[in-house]
């Protein structure tokens, strides 16, 4: 197989060189003959050397490399990369483990894979691509993870419609490329769940917060606890199987307050402890009285790009300033940014400014970050993304 030859501009390789995973378009200086959308390329210096080979796409980013090797995209490549990714997942203990069948398979840069991510809910893989290469080998790589899972994943749900870019008209839609159960519990650490892949968030699920949920579980114990921006309860069970007294789930959305109340009657039918909310986040921190003392505060990303950094800043410090004013003497605040723009300095700097405005005497007891099977690559620091603080208020 031959691909087509992009040539850098000279010394524009450098970064390549150091396998940070992207060309960016003012990077090339020519390209040979016609390239189409999500096509794979090989990269070449100026001076006419090997240095990578990738996904082609219209944009800043220009190239997503797959490989720095010399070597042909077929079935044994995917197959080689999932079977790797697939050793990490069981290396952590997330997967083959009796208790948890919920974890990410692919992490796009994070596996050598950029574009690609793939989330395992029991029988059911959810793939979804967020680049027009990864699109247009999609069928090759559900073939490949047939052979790498097989005898565990029976369906394969394909999840692109709003993670493709929309200019690229791919004509793209929501649906099984393979099997199509509508088995739809999933178990994370012993706890069950229902996942509306179909038209859920993400990929269904926030697979990324489960070691912080399992934290969570050991702090639980006796304590009054608000879950703001529960989706669809996660931190909920975990803290009721630590022994909560009560839990409040909160969440703007209707829908996912829905789902978490069917996730309760799963994990503790009928259990008195727990009440969910459809309510404003900013609304019900207002409302609320001071009974909380166990806070977890996990919102939805506030800046997508840079330039929203500075609001997004201001937005973190007002949630967090009203979380610090009312929650009860000895409490413990969970708090997460997933937002890749914001950085750990950036983030934990938010909430000093809302510790300070109250007043209050407070203490970093962990710092929390993405699990495992969602891995930074080295040579890639933009893939990290999820930030968290655990703190004690006196
Ligand atoms: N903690 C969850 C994931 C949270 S995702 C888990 O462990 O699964 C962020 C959630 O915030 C979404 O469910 C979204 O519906 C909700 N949300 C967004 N804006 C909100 C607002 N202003 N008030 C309350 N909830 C909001």
């Amino acid at each position: 197989m031959v691909y087509k030859k992009i040539f850098l501009k000279p010394g524009k390789e450098e970064s390549l060189k150091r396998f940070h995973p992207w060309v960016f378009s003012g990077a090339i200086a020519r390209i040979e003959g016609e390239c189409e959308e999500g096509e794979i390329v090989d990269i070449y210096s100026s001076k006419k050397e090997f240095i990578a080979c990738g996904h082609f796409q219209v944009g800043s980013i220009a190239v997503r490399v797959l490989t720095f090797n010399q070597e042909v995209i077929d079935n044994s490549f995917w197959k080689r990369r999932l079977e790797v990714a697939y050793d990490l997942r069981k290396a952590l203990g997330v997967a083959e483990n009796p208790i948890n069948n919920t974890y990410r398979l692919v992490h796009g840069e994070g596996d050598n894979l950029p574009g690609l991510v793939i989330d395992i809910y029991g029988k059911t893989a959810v793939m979804q691509a967020h680049s027009v290469g990864m699109h247009e080998n999609r069928m090759d790589i559900v073939e490949a993870l047939s052979e790498v899972m097989d005898g565990i994943v029976e369906n394969i749900y394909y999840k692109s419609e709003t993670t493709l870019p929309f200019k690229a008209e791919l004509g793209q839609e929501n649906g099984f490329i393979k099997g199509g159960s509508s088995e739809n519990v999933a178990m994370e650490y012993g706890l069950k769940f229902h996942v509306d892949w179909l038209k859920g968030q993400k990929t269904g699920f926030f697979v990324d917060q489960r070691e912080n949920r399992h934290l969570l579980e050991h702090f639980a114990k006796g304590r009054s606890v608000l879950n703001m921006f529960c989706y669809t309860g996660g931190f909920s069970f975990y803290a009721m199987r630590g022994g909560a007294k009560l839990v409040h789930s909160v969440d703007s959305s209707a829908k996912a307050i829905d789902l978490t109340n069917q996730n309760v009657e799963l994990n503790f039918p009928g259990d008195p402890r727990h009440k969910a909310f459809a309510e404003d986040a900013f609304k019900y921190l207002d409302q609320m009285g001071d009974q909380y003392d166990l806070i977890i505060l996990d919102p939805p990303a506030f800046a997508k790009h840079k330039d929203a950094l500075r609001n997004a800043l201001r937005g973190y410090t007002k949630l967090n300033a009203k979380a610090f004013e009312k929650i009860k003497p000895g409490g413990i605040l969970f708090t997460f940014s997933c937002s890749q723009v914001v950085s750990k300095e950036n983030f934990r700097n938010a909430i000093f400014t809302a510790a300070a405005q109250s007043g209050r005497s407070v203490k970093i007891l962990h710092q929390l970050t993405q699990p495992g099977d969602h891995p930074v690559n080295i040579y890639h620091p933009e893939g990290e993304y999820l930030k968290g603080l655990v703190l004690y208020v006196e």
